[in-house]
């Protein structure tokens, strides 16, 4: 007899089985179909994952109960879809149905119908030309409509909310009649000629054999990568396939969007999780169905369905946004090129600062290295010096001679960028008398002074608390900032130079993204000339009038326990020394450091970010760290770091030793105490993935039997990106 295999949103590893709806007649639900299904007493929504066969006796014996209903007819995550899925509940250690839920768009989740209809496009009949040329001028919306829709077909969705409404109007009118969709506007228009080495770069990819191929497309910045994705993309939807491109960020996404849209027209849309839930679902079932050729998106959208894939592009494939944090922390990167390979289809990764996993796995011949070194308008790429500060008049953090280097780029017309990855005004308010210092009552960390509002606020767990005007420790006065932050920096350039319009971009300000579009217009119009900011500046935005960027304090990553640190301080350097000398006048990077000796500060500044990565691979290797090793992390949280510590000694135990694994630690956390928990961690260190897999597989069922306190919180973390 027939059993359903249900995966539900459950923190429980196994699947679980239930009879066929009690209604006979009606064909049981699919594989990939939802259900509702009760579990105790309460109703869920699961999706099918197998048909068993059982035997009747075993049946009964089990007490399967029938499902309540189906949802759909038919397989709602396709096979591809919900293969991707299985491989992440195996790889990184997490239930099914936890990682088809998050797969799920929130209204099929909830069980919302997936009711899709293709969209309708419009365009003007014979009727509707004679009427647009008589219409009176005050049917305004109405003479709207039917110029968009002389303009060519167009979909309802593209109306917008203005123009939708006047479509019922014009139908009745029989001024509209159904059309085929329209081909991009400018699809046979002229496209910018290659650059001789962008055209070698594409003629390299599109020689790759037909099906599965992975390259990195290490380009610098302004070298023309996202116009090869285009024609890529274009030779991928001629072909009948679609295209999947990922951005790391959503105020990034417009941009990609734009430029797809205009060579492939309307079938492009987007999906990441700053546009609304019906708007995403739309976007998800019209993929699924064949219905657009192109999605842009953030991380999440790797999980999308498509008819028929043919190109995944990875842009800025070095970002860590791409890695999930929380949940099913899985890298969108590497999903990406699992699922093209399991798709036949190309996958390319793209970066100006190719990460070290990436150009191991070239190394490794695992993936093709495509490179563009020159910049399309041949502009040369800055240089970049070091900017020795030691004994320096300092004002807020910047060094009197960078001051005057910046003066003079402005004098020149130019415009500056400061750069600081520390948003709020300072990051620790001191007593001068007793040197009490605010910590945060919930994490191991200092309150960071903001100004703009004025109050305390702690960057880890967001507790905030008002400014006191007095040491609580001393109860003597003045309490003094202590370091910089964007507020800081911004208010010092503002005294150094009255008159010029400042911007800080920084996540306080910049939260709505038409606020940052705002403010890049801004800059785009020459109006704001100085600009302060974090890394939202360093992400894909182009400034042609940017002449100078100046990283206020780079030193900070030198001292980092994270051993990412210097691979991301490279990135960062060189990601913001990307966005200068864009336009006419030549443009220079300037690092101020304390250690103006550092080897590899050096190395960067004289010989850039590909020498770098050379010394830090050597490095990585020496020490047996990514990718020479395969890494997973358990952590644990409780109320005491004793707790937390036990039970990871108790999971070291169920994870046995075994050759070529090495389990390190339980340790406390870096930081130990955050939000008011206390963390430890056990880390696994493989020479190899499938060793690393191995040890997961066989030891994480045991972990997961363990008896752990209800205060205690535990999670695995395969490839993690942070160790803290
Ligand atoms: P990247 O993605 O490497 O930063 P882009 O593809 O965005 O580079 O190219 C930088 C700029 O140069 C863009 O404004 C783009 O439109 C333009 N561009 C790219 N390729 C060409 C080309 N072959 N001819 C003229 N302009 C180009
Ligand atoms: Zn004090
Ligand atoms: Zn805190």
């Amino acid at each position: 007899m027939l059993l359903l295999r249900v995966a539900l949103p459950v923190a429980i590893r196994h699947c679980f089985d239930y009879l066929p709806a009690v209604d006979a007649a009606e064909a049981p639900a699919g594989v990939g179909a939802r259900v509702l299904v009760p579990l105790g007493r309460r109703q869920m929504v699961g999706v099918v994952v197998e048909h068993v066969e059982v035997e009747a006796s075993a049946a009964a014996r089990c007490g399967c109960r029938p499902i309540v209903r189906a949802l759909d007819h038919e397989a709602l995550l396709p096979t591809p879809v919900l293969a991707l899925c299985r491989w992440c509940a195996d790889y990184y250690q997490h239930p099914l149905g936890l990682v088809i839920a998050a797969a799920l768009p929130a209204p099929l989740r909830r069980g919302q119908a997936a009711g899709y209809a293709p969209p309708a496009y419009y365009r003007l009949s014979p009727a509707g030309r004679a009427a647009r040329a008589a219409l009176p001028a005050r049917n305004v919306v109405q003479r709207a409509l039917l110029d968009r829709l002389a303009a060519g077909p167009t979909a309802e969705d593209e109306l917008g909310a203005r123009l939708r409404p006047a479509l019922a109007t014009a139908a009745a009118h029989g001024w509209v009649e159904r059309a085929a969709p329209a081909a991009a506007p400018n699809a046979a228009g002229p496209l910018p000629v290659l650059t001789p080495e962008q055209a070698a770069a594409l003629g390299a990819m599109q020689m790759l054999p037909a099906g599965y191929s992975a390259v990195l497309l290490d380009g610098v910045t302004g070298s023309g990568k996202t116009e090869l994705y285009l024609r890529l993309a274009r030779r991928a939807v001629a072909d009948g396939r679609q295209v999947l491109a990922l951005a790391p960020e959503i105020g990034l996404t417009p941009q990609l969007v734009e430029r797809f849209r205009a060579r492939f027209g309307s079938r492009v849309a987007s999906y990441h999780s700053g546009m609304g839930e019906a708007e995403r679902l739309r976007t998800w079932l019209a993929a699924r169905a064949g219905d657009v050729d192109v999605v842009v998106g953030t991380r999440s959208a790797i999980f999308v369905p498509l008819a028929r894939p043919g190109l995944i592009v990875v842009d800025e494939e070095h970002d860590g946004s791409y890695k999930q944090e929380d949940g099913l922390r899985y890298s969108a990167r590497d999903l990406a090129v699992l699922r093209a390979h399991d798709a036949r289809a190309r996958v390319v990764l793209g970066s100006a600062t190719p990460s070290l996993a990436s150009l191991y796995n070239v190394a490794a011949h695992r993936y093709r290295h495509v490179r563009l070194t020159r910049r399309v308008n041949d502009q040369p790429v800055p240089p970049v010096t070091l900017m020795d500060i030691r004994g320096q008049p300092m004002h807020a953090g910047l060094s009197e001679p960078l001051l005057a280097v910046a003066a003079r780029h402005l004098d020149a017309g130019g415009q500056v960028l400061f750069f600081i990855n520390r948003r709020g005004f300072a990051p620790v308010l001191m007593c001068h008398q007793c040197g009490w210092s605010a910590p945060c009552p919930r994490c191991d960390a200092h309150l960071t002074l903001h100004r703009r509002p004025e109050r305390l606020l702690c960057h880890h767990c967001g507790y905030a608390q008002a400014v006191p005007t007095r040491c609580p420790n001393c109860g003597d006065a003045p309490l003094r900032a202590v370091g910089q932050g964007t507020e800081r920096i911004e208010q010092a350039l503002r005294q150094r130079f009255p008159g010029e319009r400042i911007e800080r971009f920084d996540s306080d300000r910049t939260r709505s993204a038409t606020t940052l579009a705002r403010l890049l217009e801004a800059v785009a119009s020459g109006a704001v000339r100085i600009l302060v900011g974090t890394q939202i500046l360093a992400k894909g935005h182009d400034f042609a009038g940017l002449t100078l960027a100046a990283l206020v304090d780079v030193d900070a990553a030198l001292y980092g326990t994270d051993f990412r640190a210097l691979e991301h301080m490279a990135q960062l350097v060189t990601q913001v020394a990307g966005r200068v000398g864009r336009g006419p006048l030549p443009g220079e990077v300037i690092l101020q450091t304390r250690v103006p000796d550092h080897p590899q500060l050096r190395q960067l500044a004289q010989a850039g970010y590909v020498a770098m990565t050379g010394a830090l691979l050597a490095e990585r290797r020496a020490h047996g760290l990514p990718p020479y090793a395969h890494l997973a992390l358990l952590r644990a949280e409780a109320p005491t770091t004793a707790a937390g510590i036990a039970f990871l000694r108790r999971a070291a135990e169920a994870l046995e030793s075994r050759p070529g694994v090495d389990l390190l630690g339980p340790v406390s956390s870096p930081m130990e105490r955050r939000a008011g928990r206390c963390r430890a961690q056990l880390l696994i260190r493989a020479a190899s993935r499938r060793r690393l897999q191995a040890c997961l597989d066989a030891g994480v069922p045991g972990i997961e039997k363990l008896r752990a306190p209800h205060s205690l919180r535990w999670s695995i973390d395969v490839d993690p990106y942070r160790l803290d």
